[in-house]
């Protein structure tokens, strides 16, 4: 630890080298933490006239706390003794006798972020790496070494609430802007400027004692009568964005109205030490640490033993919807991409939606013009296959047609390289069917982006019987340069997310024809559930004949288990499409934003005005149980992936199942197989469908005892 963490004299001035040994990120762990107490408390009493703390870290200043050591806590005693000693050390800081200043280079995330606002001054680079910020929320706890007590009054009230409830992270210019930084400066000149700002200006001034100054009338108004207001419109946008579901920001907003103006630091400190002991004991904040460690599991089942190859140019095939979100985001990336579409019209549409995200990006002033050109020029079109005698990899997003898939797979690999890797698009067909039309089917698989491609994390990554490690390898590597979250699958139906998609909104058409209210159960799935949209909203954005149409084919390769709804015929026939043609489940304006229900729909798809015939309860279990059930199958008979981990990583990434709940099979070991199947023989009985059988793996669990999680690899 010592070689982690170094003094170093300079003139009057001490450096703090913040460079963990054998880690990638500097994080305050309990080693780190005792080592800095040293490091402060020789420092009391010393001849230096000021410290710096800086880090050598690339692209890092301080991570934050130690998340597995946080995760290894299980009573309130416990954390309550981790806080206070991460709140000792940044009094210490806080109470130093001479000037502390933050040099900051990288990303500077909660107990960093903390630390740096127990210093007197703080200096930013405005490399694109610097980001400084609270997300403490975001693992269902809240800042704890006086973040939620020192935000507001380095900020201000506003900007402190925001920085510590919302867990966005700051750029150089925002912290400039709010105080959070008094300066930012190009990155090779921290060093300097930083040393010669405290010789300058600093040491002579000494420590910092005023905080925040309101700017503004409006900012005066707000830091004192017109506090009141200040903390309700907060409340009402938490409740607003969370739903309820997450008590975190609620705490720590509590915690700051509690605090705020008091100048009582060690009451403050510990309240604030309360609020995040109570919060950490939630089941919300053991589920969402539990979705972190999914996303680190997520990295490691990703991983195939073979060596990824190099891609420096792709191609993508079809420049719809999909095709024109692919190349942007490969675009994105420094990858040199070619479109190829057989009509020009299609090309222009694909590439101005990729112009259109960028845009937006250059909107948010998150690139600049000159980048924003850069990435533009590494997309270019064509229809033909002129210059794919150089592309290393494919991406292939045609129509969703096999014999027409394979077709133009084997017409476009005759163009190419004969080692050129071709990864399908596709959301239903077979991937091992596919690369029938591929000469060298090791060298093809499926990578299933989501719609929106920008916006969605997950790519599921599927293998083919013939597909090579390296393949594999390589589309994973793909997925994660392009900043996605692969998850490997076996081909079948669906894959992984929609297979277990489709019984739940086949699930919901049943509901309707049993006379539910459309709005009461998208509602209950989004109010009370926590789903992003309802099961309705969801079929409309993904079209309504898309959805009768993958529903039939998965009738037929699940008989029995995959009853259709009576009415899919008549949806199909209705015309109505969903959000493509604005009419479907809602009423949509202009620009395709989903408005009410459409009240007509009803009796578009032959069905009297609702009746509302079931508790909510039972419509949620209904859809969530039978993605449980269905997802036995998939996972121990069918092992179309190999762990609980990947289903929950897939379907938080894929669906946006709700993260406190901690996934769906993390639910469903909550609520236990037995109550699962007890449930589901009660709908068995009440509606005398067969899709309630019990599944014989789900079956065997309640047998045994056994949770999905407790399933290892091996024993599935
Ligand atoms: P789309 O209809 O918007 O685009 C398909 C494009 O392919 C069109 O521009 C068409 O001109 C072009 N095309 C047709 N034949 C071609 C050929 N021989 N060579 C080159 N281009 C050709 O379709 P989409 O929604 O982008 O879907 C594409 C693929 O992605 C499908 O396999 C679909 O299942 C899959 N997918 C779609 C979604 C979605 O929500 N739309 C989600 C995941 C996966």
């Amino acid at each position: 630890m010592e070689s982690s963490l170094k003094l170093v004299p300079e003139k009057e001035i001490a450096w703090l080298i913040l460079d963990l040994a054998g880690e990638k990120v500097n994080k305050l762990s309990t080693p780190v933490m005792n080592r800095l107490r040293e490091i402060l408390e020789s420092l009391h009493g010393s001849s230096f006239k000021a410290l710096i703390i800086i880090s050598e870290k690339p692209g890092i200043f301080i991570a934050g706390a130690d998340i597995n050591e946080i995760r290894a806590m299980n009573s309130a005693n416990e954390f309550d003794r981790a806080v206070a000693g991460g709140q000792e050390i940044m009094n210490l800081i806080e109470d130093l006798p001479i000037p502390v200043i933050a040099a900051i280079h990288g990303a500077c995330m909660g107990g960093g972020t903390e630390l740096s606002l127990a210093c007197d001054y703080r200096i930013c680079t405005e490399d694109p790496s610097t980001k400084i910020g609270l997300p403490e929320i975001q693992l269902g706890i809240i800042p704890g070494f006086g973040g939620c007590v020192r935000a507001p009054r380095v900020l201000g009230l506003q900007a402190g609430i925001e920085m510590v409830t919302s867990a966005k992270a700051l750029k150089p210019q925002k912290a400039l802007k709010t105080g959070l930084v008094d300066k930012v400066v190009h990155p090779n000149l921290l060093r300097k400027e930083v040393l010669r700002w405290t010789l300058e200006e600093i040491i002579p001034k000494g420590k910092r004692h005023k905080r925040f100054v309101p700017r503004s009338l409006l900012e005066k108004f707000l830091e004192s009568v017109g506090k009141t207001l200040v903390f309700k419109m907060a409340r009402k946008e938490i409740l607003k964005a969370t739903k309820g579901h997450y008590p975190a920001p609620l705490k720590a907003l509590e915690v700051i109205e509690k605090t705020y103006g008091s100048r009582d630091r060690t009451s403050a400190l510990a309240t604030e030490r309360m609020g995040f002991c109570e919060m950490a004991m939630t089941s919300v904040s053991k589920n969402l640490l539990h979705v972190f460690e999914l996303t680190e599991m997520g990295k490691k089942l990703a991983q195939v033993d073979a060596k990824p190859r190099k891609v420096e140019k792709m191609a993508v095939l079809g420049a719809g919807v999909m095709g024109g979100g692919i190349a942007q985001l490969a675009a994105n990336v420094g990858v040199q991409v070619q479109m190829k579409d057989i009509s020009f019209e299609a090309l222009g549409k694909g590439l101005k939606h990729a112009q259109d995200l960028f845009l937006e990006t250059l909107k948010r002033k998150s690139i600049t013009t000159y980048e924003f050109k850069q990435k533009m020029n590494a997309i270019s079109i064509s229809t033909d296959y002129g210059g794919f005698k150089t592309v290393d990899y494919i991406v292939e997003a045609i129509v969703e047609d096999m014999a027409l898939k394979q077709k133009v797979i084997r017409e476009t690999v005759e163009k190419c390289r004969p080692d050129v890797i071709v990864a399908t698009n596709t959301s239903s067909l077979s991937v091992t069917e596919m690369a029938k039309g591929h000469p060298r089917p090791e060298n093809f698989a499926g990578m299933h982006f989501f719609n929106p491609v920008h916006r969605m994390p997950l790519v599921e990554v599927i293998r083919g019987e013939k597909t090579s490690d390296e393949t594999v390898a390589t589309v994973v590597q793909m997925c994660r340069k392009m900043g996605k979250t692969a998850v490997v699958v076996k081909d079948g139906p669906g894959f992984i997310v929609n297979r277990l998609l489709m019984p739940y909104m086949a699930e919901a058409v049943f509901l309707l024809m049993e006379g539910c209210d459309i709005a009461e159960v998208d509602n209950a799935f989004v109010f009370e559930f926590g789903m992003p949209m309802g099961p309705f909203a969801l079929m409309d954005e993904v079209g309504l004949d898309t959805a009768v149409k993958v529903a039939k084919i998965f009738s037929q390769a699940f008989p029995g288990r995959m009853e259709l709804p009576g009415i899919m015929d008549q949806i199909y026939k209705s015309g109505r499409l969903g959000k493509k043609n604005g009419s479907g489940f809602y009423q949509y304006d202009a620009k395709g934003k989903r408005l009410d229900v459409d009240p007509t729909c009803y009796e578009a798809f032959g069905l009297k005005a609702p009746t509302k015939p079931h508790q909510m309860q039972d419509c949620i279990d209904r859809c969530v149980f039978l993605m449980i059930n269905e997802c036995s199958i998939a996972l121990i008979d069918e092992k179309i992936v190999n762990t609980a981990h990947e289903v929950d990583l897939a379907m938080i990434m894929g669906t946006g199942f709700p993260p406190f709940r901690g996934g769906l099979l993390k639910y469903a070991d909550t609520l236990g197989a037995q109550h699962i199947a007890s449930r589901l023989d009660q709908f068995a009985k009440t509606t005398g469908g067969s899709r309630f059988q019990l599944a014989p793996p789900l079956r065997q669990l309640v047998q045994s005892g056994r949770k999905f999680y407790d399933l290892e690899p091996a024993n599935l």
